[in-house]
């Protein structure tokens, strides 16, 4: 039998009082009423983890990823790319569906994009009004300045999006982990016998997907799922990568490339832009800017935040049928 964890010794002792577990040495754990707190005792000479083997720190592992894997072989929705349009994304989602599967999947191994830093490598983030609305959802502190908040720590912002987004039961994030294709299905139309919609992604570890030039023979994986949401940031050896993909295979004649900076039209242009661009796939963040050929918006985060909410917006529009077309088209 596993031994118990530290942690649920502690847990498990009667509120209100103040512990000293035995095999923990000196440290204690404070119980008040609101919060509980450790304090560090004297005592380490007689401190001692709970006992482990390391194969039960493997199979903790695996067990739960490989169920993951096969739980999320079929999802209701994909985000792809963890950057602060797609965690919005998935916020905006796992609040409000909690009934759809949704996975993440991020090709770093540090999730959250480019928005661990406000600009260059300075640490505050400027959003313009009406974003901070997204921030008191997230509760989220700034500091009020008229027409735009700053929030004092860019990652302040993207650890605790994270953190709520993790916390959701129906998100798993699969990071370093890249989507290196799209699922089709034929879907003609009266314009295009060509045309397909997206019915999922193909992914593989980021590092292998880095490496298809000098090992051959690494099969990819695959999650089906009737709506992707691509969030991978403007062009770059990742970013743009479902746009361009439409391109090359020839389901968008071509794309607009982003342009020059001007925060002032780019951040509307890029919430406004959020959409389903082909049947099954929306863009969004960055990655939409390629699209429709909009300015850079430089280091001002609204834009990605609402992006997010919208391409929650337009998810929500059409999942019911992307689901039925899913089942009839297998
Ligand atoms: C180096 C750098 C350059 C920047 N340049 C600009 C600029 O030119 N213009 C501008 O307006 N702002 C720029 N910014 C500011 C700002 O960081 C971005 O605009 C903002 O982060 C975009 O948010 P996003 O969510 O759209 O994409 P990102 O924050 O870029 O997040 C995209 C995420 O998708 C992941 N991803 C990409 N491809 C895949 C894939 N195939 N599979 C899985 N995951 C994938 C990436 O790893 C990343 O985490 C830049 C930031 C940095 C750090």
């Amino acid at each position: 039998m596993a031994p118990p964890a530290a942690t649920s010794e502690l847990s498990s002792a009667p509120t209100g009082t103040n512990l000293d577990v035995k095999n923990l040495g000196g440290l204690k754990m404070t119980e008040g009423s609101h919060a509980k707190t450790i304090e560090l005792g004297k005592d380490w000479e007689s401190f001692t983890f709970a006992p482990i083997r390391e194969s039960q720190v493997s199979r903790a592992m695996t067990r739960r990823y490989f169920a993951d894997l096969d739980d999320y072989a079929e999802s209701d929705i994909v985000i792809v790319g963890a950057g602060s349009c797609g965690l919005s994304t998935a916020y905006m989602l796992g609040k409000q569906r909690p009934d759809l599967k949704i996975a993440i999947i991020e090709a770093g191994v540090a999730p959250g994009g480019g928005a661990w830093l406000g600009g260059q490598l300075f640490s505050a983030m400027v959003m313009r009004k009406p974003a901070d609305v997204f921030l008191n959802d997230l509760g989220v502190p700034y500091e009020d300045e008229g027409d735009f908040v700053v929030v004092k720590h860019a990652a302040l912002f993207t650890s605790t999006l994270l953190s709520k987004v993790l916390s959701f039961p129906n998100i798993k994030l699969f990071n370093a982990t890249a989507v290196e294709d799209l699922i089709t299905r034929p879907a003609p139309t009266p314009t295009d016998p060509h045309a397909v919609r997206i019915a999922g992604v193909v992914t593989n570890w980021t590092l292998v997907s880095m490496h298809h030039d000098d090992q051959s023979c690494m099969d990819p994986n695959t999650i089906n799922a009737p709506l992707v949401i691509s969030a991978t940031g403007h062009d770059g050896p990742f970013g743009a990568f479902s746009v361009k993909r439409l391109v090359s295979m020839q389901q968008m004649e071509r794309l607009g490339g982003m342009r020059g900076l001007d925060m002032r039209t780019a951040e509307d242009a890029i919430v406004k832009q959020t959409r389903e661009v082909v049947k099954g796939l929306i863009v969004g963040g960055m990655e939409i800017s390629e699209v429709d050929g909009a300015n850079r918006m430089g280091p001002t985060f609204g834009a990605m935040a609402l992006s997010g909410v919208k391409a929650a917006e337009e998810a929500l529009k059409v999942i019911g049928e992307r689901m039925r077309e899913d089942k009839e088209g297998c």
